[in-house]
């Protein structure tokens, strides 16, 4: 059974934030939907499994 969680991503070139399911573990190529720039960053949710926050 796959399991899906809300993430945030950031696009580093026009800023644009957006959140889209991603599988758990799971590890592709993320691209803006705005400009389509594959400088995405990944923002860590703050509420889980003790990563303290950058
Ligand atoms: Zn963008």
């Amino acid at each position: 059974m796959k399991k899906t969680t809300l993430e945030t991503f950031k696009c580093m070139m026009c800023g644009h934030e957006y959140r889209e399911n991603v599988e758990k573990g799971e590890d592709r190529e993320w691209s803006c939907p705005e400009c389509r720039s594959n400088s995405i960053r990944h923002l860590k949710r703050s509420d889980k499994e003790g990563e303290p926050p950058a």
